[in-house]
């Protein structure tokens, strides 16, 4: 005999489907929001888009966004003001896409793209040209009128092959460049042809982080809205305005007031206590 055993929804942790479909996560989960671009990393890697190391990346991310508090913290909220006034004032901006940011945000990239005007160019670390063309589909999809990254002629001195192609007309001849949830040797490299190098990344220690003009320490999934808003906010500020954000700006200081950040929240938290605590 064959008995068909149905449960009720919430026995299941989740809800599996086969094929390109996510895995449905119910909103009742304490973790929700994690699970469920987890869940998008993980498609974004069944659809060719996110590489295998990609995983491992974001995995590191989370553990400092737990250490931050998952919010964006006030030095992260300043660097962004910066990142944006920057952006607004270049000549050339390019918007930097890899295959996590493809997975996470596709939408707020093509968003934060159009309203600095930047141009976006599709930058592997591992690259293929099937990645880099499924990437562009995606932000295509999604809006993006032009996608750089398909054609390469120029390589970033100091890097090796695959790691240094870009494009004549993105990266290679851009001013400043938005390179979020990168690798440290590239940023750096970057920073060496003497661009202006802006940076999204939970690790404040990572070279990325350290290397880079302005570093945003916060998740980009909650940094990039918060780009889009202030950039439409500040596209009115006269040149002037936008120059002083830019002019007093210190990045030392801002990574030291996240890591200040972290130490008084471990502090207050071990002195509170965390055992059987719902929220901390
Ligand atoms: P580095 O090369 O800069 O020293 P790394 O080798 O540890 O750093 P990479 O894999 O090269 O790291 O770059 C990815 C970076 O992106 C990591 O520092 C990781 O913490 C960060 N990161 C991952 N997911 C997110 C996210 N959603 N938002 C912001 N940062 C993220
Ligand atoms: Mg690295």
């Amino acid at each position: 005999m064959h008995i068909r055993l149905t449960l009720p929804f919430y026995i299941y942790p989740f809800h599996f489907f086969r094929g390109s479909k996510m895995v449905k996560i119910p909103k009742s989960h304490p973790r929700y929001w994690s699970l469920l671009y987890r869940e998008k990393i993980i498609r974004g890697m069944e659809e060719g888009i996110t590489a295998k190391a990609g995983l491992i990346a974001h995995g590191r991310g989370e553990a400092f966004d737990y250490l931050i508090g998952e919010r964006t913290i006030p030095p992260a909220e300043e660097a962004m003001k910066v990142a944006v006034a920057k952006l607004l004032l270049a000549n050339h901006p390019v918007i930097s896409v890899n295959g996590n940011v493809a997975a996470l945000v596709p939408r707020e990239t093509v968003e934060l793209a159009k309203v600095t005007r930047a141009k976006l160019e599709v930058n592997l670390f591992y690259r293929t040209e099937e990645r880099v063309k499924k990437i562009a589909e995606v932000l295509k999809k999604t809006g993006a009128k032009e996608v750089l990254g398909l054609n390469p002629t120029k390589r970033i001195p100091g890097l090796e092959s695959e790691r240094g192609k870009v494009e004549e007309d993105g990266i290679w001849k851009a001013d400043v460049v938005l390179v979020p949830l990168e690798d440290g040797d590239r940023t750096e490299a970057l920073v060496r042809m003497g661009k202006f190098v802006i940076t999204v990344d939970l690790n404040p220690l990572s070279r990325s982080a350290r290397m880079a003009n302005v570093t945003i320490v916060d998740n980009i999934i909650r940094a990039y809205p918060r780009m889009i808003e202030l950039a439409k906010e500040m596209r009115d500020y006269s040149r002037e305005e936008l120059e002083e954000i830019v002019n007093n700006y210190d990045n030392n200081k801002i990574l030291s007031e996240v890591l200040l950040h972290i130490r008084r929240r471990l502090e207050e938290l071990a002195k509170e206590g965390i055992w059987r605590k719902e929220k901390i």
